[in-house]
C-alpha cells in the first residue's frame, strides 16, 4: 500500500486511522455480522452510531442545548435554497456578505426565494483581497438573516472574526468547520457539506437554534424542512448511513487522537504558517490575500511563470503530492490542508516547491 499526500479541496483526505477502522469493520461491525452499510437506519446499532456521532460533535463544538444538530443530504449547495425557505417565512430580505464564488452562489440561489440585500462585499485594496470589516456591513431594516461564508474555499479567503448582527447569523462553514474552536451561540444557523473537513460526501451538517425552526415558508419540499428533520431526529427518511458512520469516526478521532479542537487549531495554524512562509519567501510563488484573511484550510498560490503550471502539477504528482491544481474557474495552484492532511504532507510540499523553484524558476 502506498498512500500519497492528498491536497484535494473536496472530497478531501480522511484520517488514515479512520479509514483503517472502517476497513476493519467493513464486513462485520462490532461482531454484529453485517456491515454498517447493510443495517436498518432504525436498528439499535445504527441509532447508537448516530447518537454517538452527534454527542461527540456537540462535545467538540460545545454546542448549546438550544441548538439542534441535523444530518441532512444535498450538500451545502442545497442549503443555499433551504436557508431562505426555512428562515424567510415571515417576509423580509435575505442579507448576504459576498466574499467569493461560494458566497455568490448562495446569493444567486437565495434570490430565487427571497428578495436579497447585499450587506457587504470583499474588496481589493492595493491588489490585496480582504473580507469586509464589521463597520462595512450594512444590514437592511427588514433582514430575516445575515448570511456569510466563513472560508471561501476557492479564493482561500477566510474571516478572521465573526460578524455581529441583530438578526440571525447564518454561516456556510463547509471548508473550515472543526478547524478551530468556535462559539456556536454567536450563530443562528451553521451548515457544512461533509466532504471537506467532516467526512465523506453525501452528508450535510446543519446546526440550528431552536427558535429558528418556526420561520419557514408554508410551501416547500418536506425533505427541505429543518423542522421535519429535527422532529424526526434526522431520520424522516433514510439518512446517508455510511457517511454518517464515517463522520462519527472522524469526530472520535478529533476527540481522542487529536485531543480536541484547541490542539487541532494549533496544528492547522502551524501547517498554514509554514506554507505561506514558503510562498512569501520565494519570488516564484505568490498569494494575493491580506495576511489576516489568508485561509488556514485552502492555500491558493500562483507560479511567477504560469506556462510552468502543467509541469509543476505533473512533477508534484510524480513526487506523491496529489490534487494541487487550483479550482477550474481560477486556475493556478491550491493546496487544501484540512484537518486530516498531516503536517508531513505540508513539509513535503514545501520541499518540492523550493526544489521546483530552484531548478525551473
Ligand atoms: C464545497 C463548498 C460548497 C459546495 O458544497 P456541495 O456539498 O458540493 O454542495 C459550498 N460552500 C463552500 C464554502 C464550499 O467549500
Amino acid at each position: 500500500m502506498s498512500r500519497k499526500f492528498n491536497f484535494c479541496a473536496g472530497p478531501a483526505a480522511l484520517p488514515e486511522t479512520v479509514l483503517q477502522q472502517a476497513r476493519d469493520e467493513m464486513l462485520d461491525w462490532q461482531g454484529k455480522g453485517l456491515s454498517v452499510m447493510e443495517m436498518s437506519h432504525r436498528s439499535d446499532e445504527f441509532v447508537s452510531i448516530a447518537n454517538k456521532a452527534e454527542a461527540d460533535l456537540r462535545d467538540l463544538l460545545n454546542i448549546p442545548a438550544n441548538y439542534k444538530v441535523l444530518f441532512m443530504q444535498g450538500g451545502a449547495s442545497s442549503q443555499f435554497a433551504m436557508v431562505p425557505l426555512n428562515l424567510g417565512g415571515k417576509g423580509g430580505t435575505g442579507n448576504y456578505i459576498n466574499t467569493g464564488i461560494w458566497g455568490q452562489k448562495a446569493i444567486q440561489e437565495g434570490e430565487r426565494y427571497l428578495p436579497i440585500h447585499l450587506a457587504a462585499s470583499s474588496s481589493t485594496v492595493d491588489g490585496l483581497v480582504r473580507v469586509p470589516r464589521q463597520f462595512e456591513i450594512q444590514t437592511s431594516q427588514d433582514a430575516a438573516y445575515l448570511h456569510y461564508t466563513s472560508n471561501e474555499t476557492i479564493g482561500g479567503l477566510e474571516f478572521d472574526y465573526v460578524p455581529t448582527s441583530d438578526v440571525p447569523l447564518v454561516c456556510d462553514m463547509s471548508s473550515d468547520i472543526l478547524s478551530v474552536p468556535m462559539d456556536v451561540s454567536q450563530f443562528g444557523l451553521i451548515y457544512a457539506g461533509a466532504q471537506k473537513n467532516i467526512g465523506p460526501a453525501g452528508l450535510t451538517l446543519v446546526i440550528v437554534r431552536d427558535d429558528l425552526l418556526d420561520q419557514a415558508k408554508a410551501e416547500m419540499p418536506t425533505m427541505f424542512s429543518y423542522k421535519v428533520c429535527a422532529e424526526n431526529a434526522s431520520m424522516y427518511n433514510t439518512p446517508p448511513t455510511f457517511a454518517l458512520y464515517l463522520s462519527g469516526l472522524v469526530f472520535d478521532w478529533l476527540k481522542t487522537e487529536v485531543g480536541g479542537l484547541e490542539n487541532m487549531a494549533a496544528i492547522n495554524r502551524r501547517k498554514a504558517a509554514k506554507l505561506y512562509a514558503a510562498i512569501d519567501g520565494n519570488d516564484f510563488y505568490s498569494n494575493p490575500n491580506a495576511l489576516e484573511n489568508r485561509s488556514i484550510m485552502n492555500v491558493p498560490f500562483r507560479l511567477a511563470d504560469p506556462s510552468l503550471d502543467k509541469l509543476f502539477l505533473a512533477k508534484a504528482d510524480d513526487a506523491g503530492l496529489l490534487n494541487l491544481a487550483g479550482h477550474r474557474s481560477v486556475g493556478g495552484m491550491r493546496a487544501s490542508i484540512y484537518n486530516a492532511v498531516p503536517e508531513a504532507a505540508v513539509d513535503a510540499l514545501i520541499e518540492f516547491m523550493n526544489d521546483f523553484a530552484k531548478t525551473r524558476g
